[in-house]
C-alpha cells in the first residue's frame, strides 16, 4: 500500500493509506531551520519506520511543484527554491515518489472519496493562515501550466489605497481579509485580543459576528469572480474554520449574489469537506508517481 505524506511548516504527517482509510499514522515536528536535506532525510526516515516494504510514496507540500518536478519557493520554508523533492526522495528511498501542492492533493482526495462523488466540477477552498485551493473540472484535478492552478488566495478584492496588506507583499488580496491573521486583526478591533479562531467562535459576541461577516464577504467577493470564470457545480471548504461554515455561509451567499455575472452562478452549493484533517495524506498517497522528477 502507498504511503501518503502531508508536510507543512510545523509537522510532517505520514500514513499508510488504503483507499480513504489510514492503516498506520505517524507525525514528527518539522525543523525548517535545518535546511532541505534534513527535512528530506526526516521524510525518508518516517517512510522507512512506517512501512519499509511500501511500493510508492506521495508527498503533499506547502507550495507549488512545476512541471519539471522542481518546486517553486515555499513561502513558509526557506531553502527549497528549485529543489526537486520527488527526485531527492526517490534517491533516498529507491521508490517511485509523487509530489504536489497540498491543496491539489486535498482536492484529489475530495474528488476520489468526498464530494467528488456528487459534483463533477468543484473548487476545494482551504481555510487557514493562508487561503489556498484546488480545482477539479469535469472530474479531473487541474494543475495548470506551472502547478499554480487553484492558488486563489491572492485574487484582488479591494483595489483602494486603504486595502489591507497581504503576506505576499501586495494589498487587497482575498487572503488578507479571510486568512487567520486578518480575522484575528478584525476581532481585535473590537477591543479584545484572542489568539485563535476557535476562541473567537466560542466567544460568540459582536466581534465574532463581525469576523464571520468579514470572512464571508471576502470569500464571496473573490469566489464570485472565480465562479464567473469556472462555472462550478459546488464549492467545498476545508480547514478548521470550515466547521463554522453555517455561521458565515449567508455572507458568502450575499456577496456571490452581488458579484455573480448571472443568477445561476450565485446559487451553487457551498459545503464542508467530508474528509477532515486527513485529506492531505489521503490525497498525497494517490498522487500520480509517473510525473517527471
Ligand atoms: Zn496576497
Amino acid at each position: 500500500m502507498p504511503i501518503g505524506i502531508d508536510w507543512g511548516g510545523t509537522s510532517i504527517k505520514a500514513a499508510i493509506v488504503d483507499g480513504a482509510n489510514l492503516r498506520g499514522f505517524s507525525r514528527v515536528d518539522t525543523d525548517v531551520s535545518a535546511g532541505p536535506a534534513a527535512v528530506l532525510d526526516a521524510i525518508a526516515a518516517l517512510v522507512r519506520v512506517l512501512d519499509p516494504r511500501t511500493d510508492a510514496v506521495g508527498v503533499a507540500i506547502p507550495g507549488e511543484v512545476r512541471d519539471d518536478g522542481r518546486c517553486w519557493k515555499l513561502p513558509n520554508v526557506p531553502g527549497f527554491e528549485d529543489v526537486n523533492i520527488g527526485a531527492e526522495l526517490q534517491a533516498r528511498l529507491n521508490l517511485p515518489v509523487g509530489v504536489d501542492n497540498d491543496a491539489i492533493a486535498a482536492a484529489l482526495a475530495e474528488r476520489l472519496y468526498g464530494h467528488g462523488g456528487t459534483y463533477k466540477s468543484f473548487l476545494l477552498v482551504t481555510l487557514g493562515t493562508g487561503i489556498g485551493g484546488g480545482i477539479v473540472l469535469d472530474g479531473n484535478v487541474r494543475r495548470g501550466a506551472g502547478g499554480f492552478a487553484g492558488e486563489i488566495g491572492h485574487v484582488l478584492i479591494d483595489s483602494t489605497p486603504e486595502a489591507w496588506p497581504c503576506g505576499c507583499g501586495r494589498r487587497g488580496c482575498m487572503e488578507a481579509y479571510a486568512g487567520t491573521p486578518g480575522l484575528l486583526k478584525r476581532y481585535a478591533e473590537f477591543g479584545r485580543h484572542l489568539p485563535t479562531i476557535k476562541q473567537i467562535a466560542d466567544a460568540n459576541d459582536a466581534g465574532t459576528e463581525e469576523v464571520w461577516r468579514q470572512l464571508g464577504v471576502a470569500l464571496g467577493t473573490g469566489l464570485a469572480s472565480i465562479n464567473n470564470v469556472l462555472d462550478l457545480d459546488a464549492i467545498v471548504f476545508t480547514g478548521g474554520v470550515a466547521n463554522s461554515l453555517p455561521a458565515f455561509e449567508k455572507h458568502i451567499r450575499h456577496a456571490l449574489k452581488l458579484r455573480a455575472f448571472a443568477p445561476p452562478l450565485a446559487e451553487l452549493p457551498l459545503v464542508a469537506s467530508k474528509l477532515g484533517e486527513h485529506a492531505g495524506v489521503i490525497g498525497a498517497a494517490h498522487l500520480p508517481v509517473d510525473r517527471k522528477s
